[in-house]
């Protein structure tokens, strides 16, 4: 059975980047049938943020991403929260230390600074405490059994470093990169479990996805560099054989394509970055989010389905189920993926058109309400119908609807000039009067029929002052189509706009 699961960190909002990454597990484990595994990985208690966890949980939830077992679903693998699985981790960490993989480092932080000093004069490589530095240093490898038993006893501050080998070539072979292949000297011996007994993130997501009987590690970019310490691990653990495939994903890049999407291009581009509003607990910043501008989630999970996979064909617009039928990590490309906001706000632009009426309506009669507007709602639906093809999110389309309200303030100068003539008089005044005799409520059709009788009846081709009835009707000189605005505005409104345009 296919396994996955999204391991977020609660130390804040659910960047944009991490709900691909959840999307992307959802819809490998959906297509084979398999469990999706949602676990917080919180056992950095500096990084604590409160309302942090409850926000990840809401936000796939409104993303349509289900979870099959973990937090707030349960499951046989409890508790799913690292920081209540201490015990656990301290269990793996001593044994390694057992079997001579990991030893314990009493260095201070002033003696690790000094350390990172000479290292960074020296021209080290990446890896600072390492097998050939870890021999100055203060450590269960340097220090006779006595000493480190009587500073334990003391009660002298520790951890537990993982004893990565000198020489060799760790190797893994990622569904999405293929073969990487990095060298032991390279990886630094991380720290395993830390002076409050809490482990780092590595030796509890390890340990964590052998538990929980993890098939595939679907994550960003950002975590290959930490995938050949996770192989060690799963070798010194006597895991290998069990061990998950691991896929990494690309990088999202900015909108320009030059380097990595980060917050602050949200700021600059006017774009969401998070899947729901965000406000800050440590401040009174709030931080926008998909939801709160208006996007729909179909379209979000769309948009983000694409940042970085194809399904190979020309189809754009994919359902949940479509989604999961089509996905394949096969087409997931190694090059990073341009945010490209357009390309969402087309999306929400193509969900929005397929909305019912009826629905959208229910916006518009409480956003005219909070005008001071009656909207009754079947008056509402018909704006919606018209209007939603012109706009990208449901909360513009009461912004474009003054009209229906209203009478136009005031008439476009340059269509008067060019447009408003005796002809125009002939024929408006001809259709006002013709409107007064028709039945009530005024549909489109009948609006139509009317015009197209008083034209004739005073001799005037229709084409030649329908720009002249717009501008009556609406002030401008563009718009949604006009029989049906006669039909919202209704018989009433219809004769009393003519009526104040041609006085
Ligand atoms: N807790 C890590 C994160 O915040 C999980 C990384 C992983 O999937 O291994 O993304």
């Amino acid at each position: 059975e296919i396994r996955v699961r999204f391991a977020p960190s609660p130390t804040g909002p659910l960047h944009i980047g991490g709900v691909r990454t959840a999307l992307y597990n959802y819809l490998f484990a959906r297509k084979h049938g398999g469990k999706m595994l949602l676990r917080i990985e919180d056992t950095d208690q500096n990084r604590f943020v409160p309302g942090a966890e409850d926000y990840i949980v809401e936000a796939l939830k409104w993303v349509g991403i289900e979870i099959d077992e973990g937090l707030t679903v349960g499951g046989p693998h409890a508790p799913y929260r690292q920081s209540e699985r201490k015990a656990i981790y301290r269990q793996y960490a001593d044994q390694l230390v057992s079997e001579g993989k990991a030893y314990f480092a009493f260095d201070t932080p002033e003696e690790l600074e000094a350390m990172r000093k000479r290292m960074e004069e020296a021209n080290a490589p990446a890896a600072q405490y390492n097998s050939i530095t870890r021999l100055q240093m203060k450590n269960s490898l340097t220090l006779k059994p006595e000493e480190v038993s009587a500073l334990i006893d003391s009660g002298a501050p520790y951890v537990i470093r993982l004893k990565v080998p000198r020489k060799e070539d760790v190797r893994l072979n990622d569904l999405i990169r293929g073969w990487v292949v990095v060298h032991s000297s390279q990886i630094d011996d991380k720290v395993l479990l830390k002076s409050d007994g809490m482990p780092t993130y590595h030796l509890a997501n390890i340990v964590d996805d052998h538990l929980m009987g993890i098939t595939h590690v679907i994550r960003g970019e950002e975590w290959l560099p930490s995938a050949p310490l996770h192989v060690l691990l799963y070798r010194f653990l006597g895991w290998e054989s069990t061990m998950p495939q691991f896929a990494h994903l690309p990088l999202l890049l900015k909108p320009d394509g030059n380097g990595k999407l980060s917050k602050r291009d949200a700021d600059l581009g006017g774009f969401p970055v998070f899947p729901l509003e965000w406000k800050d607990p440590f401040s009174d910043t709030v931080a926008r989010g998909f939801r709160e501008d208006g996007y729909l989630p179909e379209a979000l999970v769309n948009f983000l389905a694409f940042l970085g996979w194809n399904p190979g064909t020309e189809q754009e617009m994919f359902t949940m189920d479509e989604l999961i039928q089509a996905f394949s990590l096969e087409q997931i490309n190694k090059a990073g993926a341009r945010f490209d906001i357009q390309k969402a706000k087309w999306f929400n632009h193509e969900y929005l058109r397929q909305q019912p009426n009826e629905q959208l309506a229910e916006a518009i009669v409480s956003q005219a309400a909070a005008d001071g507007i009656n909207c009754p709602p079947e008056k509402a639906a018909k704006i919606a119908g018209l209007l939603k093809e012109r706009v990208n999110f449901a909360h513009e389309i009461y912004a474009e609807s003054t009209v229906f309200f209203q009478s136009p303030p005031g008439y476009d100068p340059a269509i008067v000039a060019a447009k408003w003539n005796d002809e125009a008089v002939r024929a408006l005044t001809a259709f006002k009067d013709a409107l007064t005799s028709v039945e009530e409520p005024l549909t489109a059709e009948m609006a139509k029929t009317t015009l197209a009788n008083a034209t004739t009846a005073v001799g005037i081709k229709q084409g030649k002052i329908m720009q002249a009835l717009r501008l009556a009707i609406t002030g401008v000189g563009a718009g949604p189509d006009l029989m049906i605005t006669l039909e919202i505005i209704g018989r009433q409104d219809a004769i009393d706009r003519l009526q104040k345009a041609l006085n």
